[in-house]
C-alpha cells in the first residue's frame, strides 16, 4: 500500500507540473528559444520598458543626424501592413529569410515612403524600435553587462519627418556633399525601420572603444550586423559608422557572419 501511495503521489505530482508548464507555455506564446529564454524573462520585468520615449541622445554626439531627440510616432499610418512579428529562430542554421521585413533594405535606391512599423514599441531606455527586436536587444545589452561592457543607446527608429528635419539641418549646416555621405535622406533611411540602433557615443571613437570592440564582435549572436564598415563603404555610399547596427534576426545574422557577407545589399541580392 505504502509503495501504491507513493507511486500516485509521483504520478501525481508528474502530471501537475506538466499541466503547469503547458499552462505556462500556451498562456505566454512564447516560441521556444535555447539558451535566452531565462535572460528574456527576466528583461522583460526590466523597468526600463515603462520609460517614456523622447530620451535625448548622449551630449558628446560628433554627428548631427543624433543631436535631437527621437519625435512622437508618426504622423502616417503605415502603406503597407506587416504580418505579425515573432521572435526569430535561436542559434539555428535556417536559411536566410525575409519574413516581417527583417532584410527589407532602406538605402539610396530603396525609398520606404511613408512606412512606418505596425508593432513600434517604447523599449530599452526608453527608446522606440519594433517589437520583434525588443528581447534580442534586451539579451545583447545584459550579455555585454556581464562582460562589463556598458551598451547606451542613442538613437532607433526616426520617423520619416524626423528624417526630414535632421536632412535640412545637415545639409543647411554642413552643406550637401556632407549630408550625402553621414544622413540618409528621408524615405531612405533604416532608422524609418525601427530595426536600427545607435550606440553612444555617435562618434569615431566609438568604434575602438569597449563597447564598440564587443558589439562589433558579438551583436551577430544577438541578430545585428553592423552596417556601414570601411570596407563597404562603396557599396553603400555611407562613410564607416561604427555606431550603427541593424537588426536582421539570428538565423539571418548567423549565416551574414558565417559566410563573411560585407555588406547586408550584397547579402539580399545573394538569396
Ligand atoms: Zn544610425
Amino acid at each position: 500500500m505504502i509503495t501504491m501511495k507513493r507511486h500516485n503521489i509521483i504520478l501525481f505530482s508528474t502530471v501537475g507540473v506538466l499541466a503547469w508548464v503547458l499552462v505556462i507555455y500556451s498562456a505566454s506564446g512564447f516560441v521556444f528559444q535555447p539558451r535566452e529564454t531565462a535572460e528574456v524573462s527576466q528583461e522583460r520585468a526590466n523597468p526600463d520598458s515603462t520609460c517614456t520615449d523622447n530620451k535625448d541622445p548622449a551630449p558628446d554626439v560628433d554627428i548631427s543626424d543624433t543631436t535631437e531627440s527621437d519625435d512622437p510616432i508618426a504622423e502616417a499610418p503605415p502603406s503597407t501592413p506587416e504580418p505579425n512579428p515573432r521572435p526569430p529562430a535561436s542559434g539555428d542554421s535556417s536559411p536566410a529569410t525575409n519574413s516581417a521585413g527583417l532584410l527589407r533594405l532602406a538605402n539610396r535606391d530603396n525609398y520606404l515612403g511613408n512606412y512606418t512599423p505596425i508593432d513600434l514599441i517604447t523599449g530599452v531606455q526608453g527608446f522606440r524600435y519594433r517589437q520583434i527586436m525588443d528581447a534580442d536587444l534586451r539579451a545583447m545589452i545584459n550579455s555585454a553587462s556581464q562582460d562589463s561592457v556598458s551598451l547606451t543607446i542613442s538613437s532607433a527608429f526616426r520617423s520619416r519627418a524626423h528624417q526630414t528635419t535632421l536632412w535640412n539641418n545637415g545639409v543647411a549646416n554642413h552643406g550637401l556633399e556632407w549630408a550625402n555621405r553621414w544622413i540618409a535622406r528621408p524615405g531612405h533611411s533604416e532608422h524609418q525601420l525601427g530595426l536600427a540602433i545607435d550606440f553612444a557615443p555617435v562618434a569615431m571613437a566609438f568604434g575602438q572603444s569597449p563597447a564598440g570592440i564587443w558589439v562589433r564582435q558579438n551583436s551577430w549572436r544577438y541578430g545585428f550586423i553592423l552596417r556601414y564598415t570601411e570596407e563597404n563603404q562603396h557599396i553603400t555610399g555611407f562613410n564607416y559608422e561604427p555606431w550603427h547596427f541593424r537588426y536582421i534576426g539570428r538565423a539571418n545574422a548567423r549565416l551574414y557572419h558565417e559566410t563573411g557577407a560585407r555588406s547586408l545589399e550584397e547579402f539580399v541580392s545573394a538569396l
